[in-house]
């Protein structure tokens, strides 16, 4: 995913998504409410306890995530989004954007809304990438928007690319979180760790040649 700087206009956006592959036909929009906290999933988490805004704009990423994975592998593209509060104190999801195999233009962003989170996913399996971890033009990204990222993967991860620590955590794996590509590619299955620092993920790609990067 390769990030874009927001432009701060004094209008808001009304539609960012017009893909005709969901069942909203504009940003899903949802009040912010204090809900008891969830358990993350991963059981490698980090100790930092998600506020709840965090937890309630994680489960928004994981839904549109989860709407998006299919055609996303079906058309080996990635697509985009963000993740944003508006003036009423509410929460939407802007996008997704069809981006192309090997990036994603996230949508405009107008004021006086004010992004929370960007996603994204990694497409279909594809030999020339890493498509099951979060890559180092991910971590660039989020080191430029300052804002954490989700990345949905073809074998079914979620991740979340913490902007504060620049680690990323897998919240869910292969099991019971996002759809995944079936038939599964044997390597979408291999174990990959549960938390990555950004100069883990530089060493990974470093070993990788001629990687493309999602
Ligand atoms: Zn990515």
């Amino acid at each position: 995913m390769r990030g874009r700087r927001h432009l701060w206009i004094t209008y808001l956006l009304l539609s960012a998504c017009d893909v005709g592959y969901f069942s909203q036909s504009s940003p899903e929009t949802r009040p912010f409410q204090e809900q008891p906290p969830i358990q993350d999933r991963s059981p490698t988490a980090p100790d930092r306890p998600l506020t709840d805004q965090q937890r309630e704009v994680l489960r928004m990423a994981a839904d549109v995530l989860s709407q998006i994975q299919l055609v996303s592998i079906k058309e080996n593209i990635e697509y985009c989004g963000y993740i944003v509060l508006n003036p009423d104190n509410m929460l939407k999801i802007i996008g997704p954007e069809p981006g192309s195999t090997f990036g994603c233009r996230t949508p405009l962003v107008y004021k006086p809304d004010v992004i929370l989170a960007s996603y994204h996913t990694h497409g279909r399996f594809d030999s020339r990438t890493l498509t099951e971890t979060p890559s180092s033009t991910d971590f660039q990204a989020v080191g430029v928007e300052h804002v954490d990222a989700f990345i949905g993967t073809p074998g079914g991860r979620l991740w979340r690319l913490d902007s504060l620590t620049l680690v990323a955590t897998m919240v869910c794996g292969r099991a019971d979180c996002l759809p995944r590509q079936t038939p599964t590619p044997r390597d979408l299955d291999r174990p990959v760790p549960r938390i990555l620092t950004q100069q883990e993920v530089f060493e990974i790609e470093r070993r990788v040649p001629d990687l493309k990067r999602r």
